[in-house]
């Protein structure tokens, strides 16, 4: 097979046999991404252009803010803080011209469409300040690793027979990411391989979520003086690995360890 730089984490994901491979990766590059905005690669001039125009969501800036590295988080927010002011100032402009112009509309006026300008300036405004609060380098960083990782996996599914089976085999993939496979698959694969992996993809889903539908029942009966004695089996984080699968890992034990 052809060596390609991302078939090793692939590879490695898939070896931990989590309940999703691919928020296994998705959750190794956000932490390695958190890492190197805190670190001394925050100062090299391309990465800090990027963090001052696009900054961090709400999130991510709460990932950085539990790494507990106030300085470096602080040295960020400072050039970062600057630039937003700049894009902020020319908004705020043009949200105090629209003010001046409503003031002074009255009935006649409104009537006659001279809140139209203004109100086009003002619409104009909301959507500049969603966008600028809006853009995260880290969501957007994730999300270029995640297509190439998904490109990886479809090429190592169609390539690799002892991944296919293992994959196959396996516990599946949480809901959003099945999701995100199966937009990458339909885009990518031939109607046969398409189809084939359709199939394997219902199956492990399905068993899969009845496995965990156990777990958490087990779970919940764990706390009937009744069942006090039995063991838990694989029941004692089934919460956090029923969130998970459902949602994507967000909760327990770090997927990527
Ligand atoms: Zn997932
Ligand atoms: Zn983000």
């Amino acid at each position: 097979m052809r060596y390609h730089i991302d078939t090793i984490p692939v590879l490695d994901a898939l070896k931990l046999e989590g309940e999703c491979l691919l928020c296994a990766l998705e959750r190794k590059t956000e932490l390695g991404e958190a890492e190197r905005y805190l670190g001394a690669s925050v100062m090299e001039p391309d990465i800090r252009v990027q963090v001052n125009s696009k900054g961090f969501c709400r999130r991510h800036h709460a990932m950085l803010y539990g790494m507990s590295n106030r300085l470096g988080h602080a040295l960020m927010l400072e050039s970062h803080m600057i630039e937003t002011r700049e894009r902020t100032e020319k908004i705020y402009k043009k949200l105090d011209g629209a003010a001046e112009t409503l003031k002074n509309i009255g009935l006649a006026g409104r009537l006659g469409g001279k809140a139209k300008g203004p109100d086009a300036a003002v619409q104009e405004s909301i959507e500049a300040l969603q966008e600028l609060a809006g853009s995260c380098l880290m969501c957007e960083t994730i999300e270029e690793n995640m297509q190439r990782y998904l490109h990886t996996f479809l090429h190592l599914y169609q390539n690799d027979t002892d991944f296919r089976t293992r994959f196959s085999a396996g516990k599946g993939l949480c809901l959003p990411h099945m999701a995100r496979l199966l937009e990458a698959a339909r885009a990518e694969l031939g109607p046969k391989e398409l189809g084939g992996l359709i199939s394997v993809l219902t199956k492990a889903q399905r068993e899969n979520m009845d496995r965990i539908q156990e777990e958490i029942s087990w779970f919940i009966k764990k706390f009937d003086y009744r069942y006090e004695k039995e063991s838990w089996g694989n029941s004692k984080d089934a919460v956090e690995r029923t969130v998970n699968k459902l949602r994507g890992w967000c909760v327990g034990k770090e997927p990527a360890e």
